[in-house]
């Protein structure tokens, strides 16, 4: 009797330590595919210029409670300090968020010294991905031109436009024609650009525009107007077009998309122009998560180059939309803000960080 029930012990710690085995096994196969499903093959960042959380807000009041941006699960802030300033301009904001390097204000992706930075879309270029820029800016202004150009001056237009030439980037669409056939050295990018294959549309393209293969899209000589001023849906419809044509390729793709006017409404400290350009690019954002929601390889990242206007909520109302809003500065202010993210490694996004982690992140997730 004895002997039998020290047998049955035995043979009941076996089980017990085959059991565990067994299910830690299970176990570590089921993180194993979990961590290799973590990796995202595309990656579309949204930028809102000028775009802080009390922005964001305004805009949620405004829309009666709801915006896109808040489908996303992780959410994380950064800092916006350039190398030569505590105020950063969206030159060195954005070549901060393309390169990965602190610049001074007025630098375009290239650094302290001067020296050219590979940019995230160059990094995407050079491993076969289709790359893509959307704006409702011109093409050339600071935010768009930091993952192409290599300028020490922001606003000179005209050399940063000839730097997209040096590219090989997919699709671009927003305003700026004039610095590329309007030009002081009197060359004809454009010209330049359809003997390099790529089509030039002066309008969004359809799906009866047959679009071949690369292409650039000018939606006006210079700045697009603001959405209240008859942009209508040009940057979700551009958003929209670009991930469909950049989502052809089987290699991923990347594509900047940015919500230049968030910012110069906080300039103006108008309270009605920040929260239409905040709406405006949430639809875009929609478009971005409505596609990640469906081809599930697909991160979004939604993220600002720094605040402007020192904006504030005195009051507002959920029901009618309505918004109160004050600005403490025409300029940019010091302030972290916020990223919202959305697909596979979405989770790397949270905590407080610098803005030069965000292309550290990108570049890590798509092995670049
Ligand atoms: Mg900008
Ligand atoms: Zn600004």
């Amino acid at each position: 009797m004895d002997f039998n029930l020290k047998k049955y012990m035995i043979m009941k710690a076996k089980f017990l330590v085959y059991a565990v085995i067994l299910l830690s096994g299970l176990f570590s196969a089921c993180t194993k595919t979990q961590k290799e499903e973590i990796k995202p093959q595309n990656v579309i960042l949204l930028i809102g210029d000028g775009m802080g959380v009390n922005q964001i807000f305004a805009g949620i009041t405004a829309n009666k409670g709801k915006l896109n941006m808040e489908k996303c699960q992780y959410i994380g802030f950064q800092k916006t300090q350039s190398a030569d300033n505590y105020i950063t301009d969206s030159a060195a904001g954005g070549t901060a968020l393309s390169t990965g390097k602190k610049t001074n204000n007025r630098y375009v992706g290239v650094d302290t010294a001067g020296n050219i930075l590979t940019t995230i879309l160059q990094y995407a270029e050079k491993k076969n991905l289709a790359t893509g820029l959307v704006s409702t800016s011109a093409v050339t202004h600071a935010t768009p031109a930091s993952f192409i150009a290599h300028q020490k001056n922001r606003n000179d237009y005209d050399a940063i436009a000839a730097d997209f030439l040096k590219t090989d980037v997919d699709v671009v669409i927003g305003g700026g024609r004039k610095s590329f056939n309007s030009r002081e050295d009197g060359r004809n990018l454009l010209k330049e650009l359809e003997k390099n294959d790529y089509q030039i549309f002066d309008h969004i393209p359809e799906a009866d525009d047959q679009i071949s293969s690369k292409f650039y899209a000018f939606t006006h000589d210079e700045h697009n107007p603001p959405i209240n001023k008859g942009r209508k849906d040009m940057l979700p419809a551009a958003t929209k077009v670009a991930i469909e044509h950049l989502s052809k390729t089987e290699n991923g793709f990347f594509l900047m998309v940015e919500g230049s006017q968030i910012d110069w409404g906080g300039h103006d400290n108008d309270t009605d122009y920040v929260i239409s350009e905040v709406i405006d690019f949430d639809a875009a954002v929609g478009q971005a998560i409505q596609f990640a929601e469906n081809n599930t390889n697909t991160l979004v990242i939604v993220t600002a180059d720094h605040e402007t206007g020192g904006f504030t909520l005195l009051n507002g109302d959920m029901k009618n939309g309505s918004v109160e809003g004050a600005f403490s500065t025409g300029g940019h202010t010091g302030v972290m803000v916020p990223v919202f993210a959305y697909g596979p490694g979405a989770k790397e996004f949270i905590g407080i960080y610098e803005n030069t982690e965000i292309f550290n992140k990108i570049r890590s997730l798509l092995e670049l």
